[in-house]
């Protein structure tokens, strides 16, 4: 039996996971996100320039995300993600428009690293055994210094799908955080590497369920409330202020404090968190794909290195973009329409569109950013850390996000029985 109360601050999926994990668990929680809607970095809203919903970024989460799987059963939505019952994925390359379809073998032999119809055109199975450096890579190490194939192989799958996983920039981002990137997907075989695609929306799959569970368990949710600060004593939290008014809070109530990092350094002075960025770029465009187009397509020498194929809609995702965001966007559109064009072989004019750039969507998952990684733990008792930025030992992600929430929420329920 809970002696104290479980507040969660940011309803992000960290907040949402911490927040529904608590409610699972029967303890009464109330939630505080500042903005209108809740999701954060993962959320959907209508956008009158396409006269759709649509998502602030395309998310790719993968069929052996095991957070992100138990945290959609949890609230109902385990069979709202999409995509191919292989773990298969179709790439072109724009250089030379040559196409090919990447088959992950299902189980842990890797299989397709032996068949020429299966793995990446021009490209040997030693290839592929250089990249096995990265499983052990200690956490100063940057990908740059732990691989040496700058081949076909690096051009046209590990340095797309690291920098993707990643969110920056393949030579200089973590081994180690590639290596367990690496070692919860391919390492484990295709069942665990199938590509997942929320559909119609982020928000449908996991925003919108979660409140509705929330809601179910009696939890409480309020949006558009900001945190301002905390009133600290000693080592606790005494009180949570808000601009209207404040909540008195004890030593056996547990705070969940699940927003970003800038926001939590703010809030938690002395807390360390990494604090360089990178950006994502993602281009809408209002018209149906052709029939056939695979559900996610790899770019190989484009601006755009992903087109998402929805029923309403073409979307395209560019990691580590930050050399993109102060382009103009008229421009930037008309150079991403030119590669989907391209890509999917559509002809006609550029439909409606719309570029949404995220200057600060994910850390920058370098090993010196990681070092600055904290536990959910700091300095005040009864406020636990969570969000894709603390130490996950993963990149900044949904997966990620999610099992920071848990282990806040683990933690804060040992907090409530004590
Ligand atoms: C464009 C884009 C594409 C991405 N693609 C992928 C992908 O393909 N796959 C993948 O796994 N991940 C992807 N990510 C990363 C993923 O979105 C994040 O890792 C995840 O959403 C982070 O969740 P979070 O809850 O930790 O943080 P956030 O989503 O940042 O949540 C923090 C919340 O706290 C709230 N908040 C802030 N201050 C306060 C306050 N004072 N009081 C109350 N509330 C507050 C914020 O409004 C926000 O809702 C992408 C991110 C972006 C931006």
């Amino acid at each position: 039996m809970a002696s104290g109360k479980a507040y969660v601050i940011g309803g992000g999926v960290a907040g949402l996971a911490a927040a529904t994990a608590l409610a699972e668990r029967g303890i009464s929680v109330t939630l505080f996100e500042a903005g209108p809607q809740a999701g954060g970095r993962c959320r959907s809203y209508f956008d009158p320039a396409m006269g759709a919903m649509i998502d602030n970024g395309n998310h790719l989460v993968l069929s052996g995300n095991r957070a992100v799987n138990t945290y959609l059963a949890r609230i109902g939505a385990k069979d709202a993600l999409t995509g191919p019952e292989q773990a298969v994925v179709d790439f072109v390359d724009l250089a030379d428009d040559r196409r090919w379809r990447l088959q992950l073998s299902e189980g842990v032999f890797p299989a397709w690293v032996f068949s020429r119809e299966r793995r990446v055109p021009d490209t040997r199975p030693a290839d592929y055994a250089g990249y096995a450096p990265l499983l052990l890579a200690g956490r100063n190490a940057t990908i740059g210094e732990t691989v040496k194939d700058r081949g076909a192989l690096w051009r046209r799958l590990m340095q797309h799908f690291l920098v993707s996983a990643l969110n920056t920039e393949a030579e200089t981002a973590s081994a180690a955080l590639a290596g367990s990137v690496i070692r919860q997907s391919l390492a484990r075989g295709g069942h665990a590497s199938r590509p997942r695609i929320a559909h119609p929306t982020l928000a449908a799959v996991f925003v919108d369920p979660a409140l509705k569970y929330l809601e179910a368990k009696g939890a409480t949710v309020h949006l558009g409330t900001r945190l301002r600060g905390f009133g600290i004593a000693g080592r606790a939290a005494r009180a949570l202020e808000f601009h209207d008014g404040s909540i008195t809070t004890g030593m056996k109530d547990a705070i969940i404090l699940a927003v970003n990092a800038p926001v939590a350094q703010g809030l938690l002075p002395g807390t360390t968190a990494p604090d360089e960025f990178r950006a994502i770029v993602n281009a809408h465009f209002k018209t149906a794909p052709p029939a056939g187009t695979p559900a996610m397509l790899g770019v190989i020498g484009g601006t755009a290195e992903w087109i998402f194929s929805f029923t309403d809609r073409i979307s395209t995702t560019t990691s580590a973009a930050d050399a993109l965001v102060d382009e103009d966007r008229e421009a930037l559109a008309a150079r991403i329409w030119a590669n989907v064009a391209k890509a999917l072989r559509l002809e006609g004019p550029m439909p409606p569109w719309q570029i949404v750039k995220e200057k600060r969507a994910t850390f920058a998952a370098t090993p010196a950013q990681d070092a600055k990684r904290p536990g959910p733990r700091g300095p005040i008792r009864n406020i636990i850390l969570a969000g894709d930025w603390t130490r996950t030992g993963l990149p900044a992600t949904i997966e990620g996000a999610i099992r920071s929430g848990e282990t806040a929420a683990r933690l804060a329920a040992k907090h409530l029985r004590l």
